[in-house]
């Protein structure tokens, strides 16, 4: 008789509900994962976010196979398909359980219901356990049962939740016997990319990373966490995206450096971003409509958006004339990830200025993004399309050369991935059209305070 292990959005041996408890019913345990392309491609996962996770596998396979835990590697484009398979594989090992941690979009939890329907129909069962969250997604509610819509009170809560509820960490399992030969993980080489590999995906680098930044950079993060040519922030969105870390682990690690050293404002802003992530998984729990494509405010379903045309085209490439979005968007390609503020700018630019639908930019940042993540990319671009909840009000639309010169002064992080007009002194690096242009960089393709009234007028008329 086996326990099985389903490793689905939870790369990691620690902290891991599923592992645990599959574990803790005392009969041997394997470990499976189903590689899925065809869902992948239906989820928007690009090359680089692909090859993290194939990446992460290869990782996990070794850390199983040390362990003496036996991992089975499964190949099935579609729900139906992987269920089936992961059927077969109960009947070949003698399954009793199959234990898996949450996933919150509809298709999953409908997967899973249907999954654990026929596992009790042959005599075994399906056990879900919350994992991806800190708090339970659907735990918070307003003083009238609803979910929060509005972030403020919600982050209250969280934090009172989060007091009354000491996190207790899943420990990593020791060895259950001899070291096994580790499962080949398909290479799937038409599939990914390699420009992500700045990114280690162990858990022990996970560990190391989350550790220098608690220690040393946390308690600065207020003052720097804005300044994209700084190393302000803590780079671990890929990990919570995989699952190689979980949001529990990144707190408590976070309330030890406090409790050690004090961590001021910077590790209460920090702890607040956290909150965010958990904040997202609620609305998307809540709201699954949001993860179908759907304003999380109906009544903004009818903008009438632009059609994308060579707009976008140059938005995607880095070529819109505007420096900084320029240069967000080229580390975007060039590396797999962006920072948080340029997210905002350049999806504020692509929605309001360019005034195309924040679907089409959703799309392109999953296809991109080293991190994609569908509750926090959803949350992002309706945040900053104003269309979601507690967005930015519509009237308030980030200027990008403004936010350019507040955040990038010294043009640092512009002249990095802009270089054919990284010689340009002073104010001109962020508008090079005020001094008349460079050749072979392009004019700004849009007027911004046009565009900027054009956008309000379109918010406007809602109302009418
Ligand atoms: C348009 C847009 C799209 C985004 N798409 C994604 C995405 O696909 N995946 C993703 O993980 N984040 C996304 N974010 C949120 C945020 O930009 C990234 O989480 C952050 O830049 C990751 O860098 P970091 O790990 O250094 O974060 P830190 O600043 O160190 O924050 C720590 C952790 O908190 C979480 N976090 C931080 N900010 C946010 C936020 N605004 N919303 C939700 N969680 C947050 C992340 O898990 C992050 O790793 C998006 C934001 C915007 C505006």
């Amino acid at each position: 008789m086996t326990q099985l292990v389903w490793f689905r959005n939870d790369l990691r041996l620690a902290d891991n509900p599923a592992l645990t408890r599959a574990l803790a019913a005392g009969e041997k345990v394997a470990g499976c994962f189903i590689l899925a392309p065809g869902q992948w491609q239906d989820h928007d996962w690009g090359p680089v976010r692909i090859d993290l996770v194939l990446r992460s596998l290869e990782s996990l396979a070794e850390s199983l196979a040390e362990l003496g835990i036996p991992f089975h590697v499964l190949k099935a484009d579609t729900f139906t398909d992987g269920n089936e398979a992961l059927l077969s594989l109960c009947g070949q090992l003698q399954v009793t359980t199959v234990h898996a941690n949450e996933e919150y979009s509809v298709n999953e939890r409908k997967r899973d219901r249907l999954l654990k329907k026929t596992l009790q129909h042959n005599g075994s069962d399906l056990l879900i356990y919350r994992d991806q969250t800190v708090v339970p997604a659907g735990t918070l509610r307003t003083g009238s049962g609803d979910p929060y819509a509005v972030f403020t009170p919600y982050s209250r809560q969280w934090r009172h939740w989060v007091e009354q509820h000491p996190i207790q960490l899943y420990p990593a399992p020791g060895a259950q016997g001899k070291p096994l030969a580790v499962t080949a993980i398909p290479a799937l080489t038409h599939l990914r990319a390699d420009h992500g590999h700045w990114f280690v995906a162990t858990e022990d680098a996970a560990h190391e990373a989350l550790d220098a930044f608690t220690r040393e950079q946390m308690q600065h993060y207020k003052e720097k966490r804005d300044f994209p040519a700084e190393p302000g922030t803590s780079l671990l969105s890929p990990y919570l995206a995989v699952g190689i870390l979980s949001g529990r682990q990144c707190l408590q690690q976070a309330q030890q450096v406090v409790a050690a050293n004090g961590g001021g404002d910077g590790a209460h802003t920090w702890i607040t971003e956290l909150c965010w992530r958990d904040f997202y998984i609620d609305i998307l729990y809540h709201h699954p409509r949001v993860g179908r494509h759907r304003a999380y405010k109906p009544d903004t379903e009818a903008l009438t958006w632009k059609p994308k045309g060579d707009a976008f085209t140059a938005w995607c490439e880095g070529r819109t004339g505007i420096p900084l979005v320029d240069a967000a968007m080229r580390q975007l390609n060039q590396t797999g990830w962006m920072h948080n503020r340029l997210r905002m700018v350049t999806a504020m630019f692509l929605s309001k200025n360019l005034f195309i639908d924040w679907r089409a930019g959703e799309q392109y940042f999953m296809e991109k993004l080293l991190d994609g993540y569908l509750p926090s990319n959803n949350g992002g671009w309706q945040w900053s399309a104003s269309t979601g909840t507690d967005s930015a009000p519509y009237f308030r639309i980030f200027n990008p050369v403004t936010q350019s010169e507040r955040f990038d002064p010294q043009g640092t992080f512009i002249r990095r991935y802009v270089p054919e007009i990284a010689h340009l002194t002073g104010k001109a690096i962020h508008d090079p059209s005020r001094a008349g242009g460079v050749a072979g960089y392009p004019s700004p393709i849009v007027g911004l305070k046009e565009s900027r009234k054009q956008a309000i007028a379109q918010f406007q008329a809602l109302k009418n």
